[in-house]
């Protein structure tokens, strides 16, 4: 990313230094630099007159000036205007000059709320005007975002100056643009940095206002384009056509104890039929906890496999990675398919062993972390990347793994479901396979909410959950201030179960544990030698236990609504009756009600990914996305969902009629952030 300037003006290096904090590094960054909000200085209102609750600019007299000191030391200041009503101003902070300012006798402008004091009507930390000569501002005054050391009057005169030197053209022509009822690019600019009078603060926010239709669109545009050239450029690219002779995968479905779901036989066929071109696949499968979608992507390896390339099985975490692994031991080894295990901590000598298996051929399928993708990993010939729950890994990690597999496929899994506005933006270049139906014979899981003053009851349930047979998760509280506190809360609780439930076996995992200990502790809860397994929140991701019936999380208020789907859905796996108790303290917080509320009434992870959308915003699904791809500032994905289907249906027509359009379009709006694209 670049990191020089270009203004066409001088501007000192300490504000350049100001400016880089807000990431403005040109003259477009500056006119993109939209205000926070208005303040309405254009007319007086009398005291008499002021609403309360919504900001005024009163015009008075200082008739008293007063420190008092309780309950803290604070600056009180009488004023009375030409209504003849008195208000109070009142600094808790304040400085030597402002007492000047508010001197008794002098007239002062005061911009603020009113609200009903205790010792009548007040103004807390008003914004105060002396320069009353001046007269009134003639359009509402922008509000800017800014840092420290950078003042609203310097910013503003930056912004306007920006905006003078603007080059005049538009980025979409005229006809265009009448057409979709936008207006121009500048003239929108000018607009919402300085409104004409006749518009309240109120108006301006709301984001029908042409002037904001219009930078919404062009923001929605640029990344319309933006994906479909990665798009055009994937499928002009090329990888080697991988067409298989079927061997393998009749005997791994002779053998895999189940039939395919009607949805896992159409998200295979679509898999088979990507990685038959010539160009390289890009396919997301996507199907919710527990829909099957791994047996799906061992079909598609075994493709890879019959058609003679190595295959790699990335998953973000040890225990997942684990996990495939033995999966993939269980279905492949026995057809003579020799399996390598790499990951991060590996003795070298091991990991040399593995590296030299992957480069000379002899190790057919790769499975692990992350550490598959360093540098110095080389494979004798890679055909199939397989990625499982992508959104967790970080840009570095899927920079590593682009440059790794330019010309190889790429299947990548996930169990959140993307919603449809964000499948058409950020996620517009990603083919997607869903699995949209769960395998037969599942019972639903019930949920319970249950606060933890009652946490006796739900371990009399665990008892009985274990007395029929059956095995427990217990998740802690995730404690994101420190890991070691998390972890002292897990030793704690299983010690505390364990006094409660003397006759059971009670198991701990956690993410500070070695590898080989976290994996013998799954092995022994997968074989029932361990009743409760007491977890920190590893077990979020991909862990197959079916005779697992209960899930108890605690202090579920302080998740998010994906980790808590993902994890009610490590139970319900096999035919038993499950339950998912979700233990809350109180208060709750709106949010964290909203989320319980979601989570509660709903099992299917579409739902509860739309409803994550609308109480948080994209962040979460867009997980690596988020650096990847040219992000939103100004549109909101929900409510413009209009212009984002117009945005989608113009991008093909631009780029297929009028490639300088969007030569400039994107130039004008991903300059700085071209390097990441497609990535
Ligand atoms: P996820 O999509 O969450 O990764 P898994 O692939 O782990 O789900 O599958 C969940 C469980 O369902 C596994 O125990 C798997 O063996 C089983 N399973 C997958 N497909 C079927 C099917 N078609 N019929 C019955 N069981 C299946
Ligand atoms: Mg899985």
């Amino acid at each position: 990313m670049s990191d020089q300037f270009h203004f066409p003006f001088a501007v000192s290096a300490n504000t350049l230094s100001k400016l880089a904090k807000l990431n403005i590094r040109n003259i477009w960054d500056l006119a993109l630099h939209l205000p926070l909000r208005y303040e309405d200085e254009t007319h007086i209102t009398p005291i008499a007159d002021a609403q309360i609750g919504i900001p005024v600019q009163i015009e008075a007299t200082v008739i008293q000036q007063q420190i008092q000191f309780r309950p803290r030391r604070q600056l009180v200041v009488q004023v009375k205007d030409v209504s003849g009503h008195v208000l109070h101003l009142r600094f808790i902070h304040f400085y030597p000059t402002q007492q000047k300012q508010l001197a008794e006798g002098n007239v002062i402008r005061a911009l603020g709320e009113i609200r009903h004091g205790f010792f009548g009507d007040e103004m807390v930390h008003p914004k105060i005007r002396t320069d009353i000569e001046k007269g009134l501002s003639e359009s509402l005054t922008p509000v800017y975002p800014t840092v420290n050391g950078l003042n609203q009057p310097t910013l503003r005169r930056l912004i306007e100056t920006a905006l003078k030197n603007l080059p005049a053209d538009d980025t979409l022509p005229e006809t265009l643009l009448s057409q979709l009822q936008l207006p121009p690019l500048l003239e929108s600019l000018h607009f919402l940095h300085s409104p004409p009078p006749q518009y309240t603060p109120r108006d301006l926010h709301e984001g029908t206002l042409p002037a904001w239709q219009r930078l919404k669109f062009d923001e929605l545009l640029a990344q319309q384009l933006s994906m479909r050239l990665a798009r055009q450029q994937r499928l002009n690219g090329h990888a080697s056509a991988l067409i298989g002779d079927g061997h393998i995968i009749q005997s791994l479905l002779a053998n895999l104890g189940f039939e395919l779901t009607l949805a896992q036989q159409r998200a295979f066929n679509e898999i088979k039929q990507d990685m038959a071109q010539s160009h390289p696949m890009h396919r997301l499968l996507q199907g919710d906890v527990g829909s099957g979608k791994t047996i799906v992507c061992a079909l598609a390896a075994a493709v890879a496999l019959e058609a003679g390339f190595q295959v790699a099985v990335m998953a973000p975490t040890e225990i997942l990675a684990e996990q495939h692994y033995l999966k993939f031991q269980q279905w492949f080894a026995p057809l003579g398919i020799q399996i390598a295990w790499l990951s991060g901590s590996m003795r070298k000598k091991a990991k040399d062993e593995t590296k030299a298996l992957l480069a000379n051929g002899t190790a057919q399928l790769a499975i692990g972390t992350h550490a598959l993708f360093q540098e110095d990993v080389q494979f004798n010939q890679l055909g199939l990347v397989i990625v499982d729950e992508q959104h967790r890994f970080g840009v570095a990690q899927r920079l590593a793994l682009k440059n790794k597999g330019e010309d190889v496929h790429q299947l990548m899994m996930s169990a959140t479901p993307i919603p449809r506005t964000l499948a058409m933006s950020f996620f517009a270049d990603l083919d997607v396979s869903v699995i949209d139906e769960l395998p037969p014979g599942r019972t639903p899981i019930v949920t319970r909410l249950v606060n933890s003053s009652r946490r006796q009851e739900v371990e009399k349930l665990v008892r009985h959950t274990c007395a029929q047979g059956r095995q427990v998760y217990w998740v802690c509280p995730l404690i994101e201030e420190s890991e070691v506190l998390q972890l002292q809360t897990a030793v704690d609780t299983v010690a505390q179960l364990q006094e409660s439930l003397p006759e059971l076996k009670i198991g701990l995992i956690h993410g500070r544990m070695k590898p080989a200990e976290k994996a013998a502790v799954m092995s022994s809860f997968v074989q029932g030698e361990i009743q409760v397994l007491v977890a920190t929140t590893v077990i979020e991701v991909g862990v197959d236990v079916p005779n697992a019936s209960l899930m108890v999380i605690e202090h579920a208020e302080r998740m998010g609504l994906a980790q808590l789907h993902q994890l009610r859905g490590r139970v319900g796996r096999g035919a038993a009756a499950s339950r998912c108790v979700l233990l809350f303290s109180e208060p709750l917080g709106d949010i964290a009600k909203a989320r319980l509320k979601v989570i509660y009434e709903n099992t299917d992870g579409f739902e509860i990914a739309r409803q994550d959308l609308h109480i948080r915003g994209p962040g979460e699904f867009l997980g690596a996305r988020q650096s990847g791809v040219p992000m939103l500032r100004f549109a909101n994905l929900e409510e413009d969902l209009p212009l984002l289907e117009k945005a989608r249906d113009l991008a093909p027509i631009l780029i297929a009629q009028q490639p300088e359009v969007v030569k400039k379009h994107l130039e004008r709006w991903l300059s700085q952030r071209a390097a990441y694209l497609g990535v």
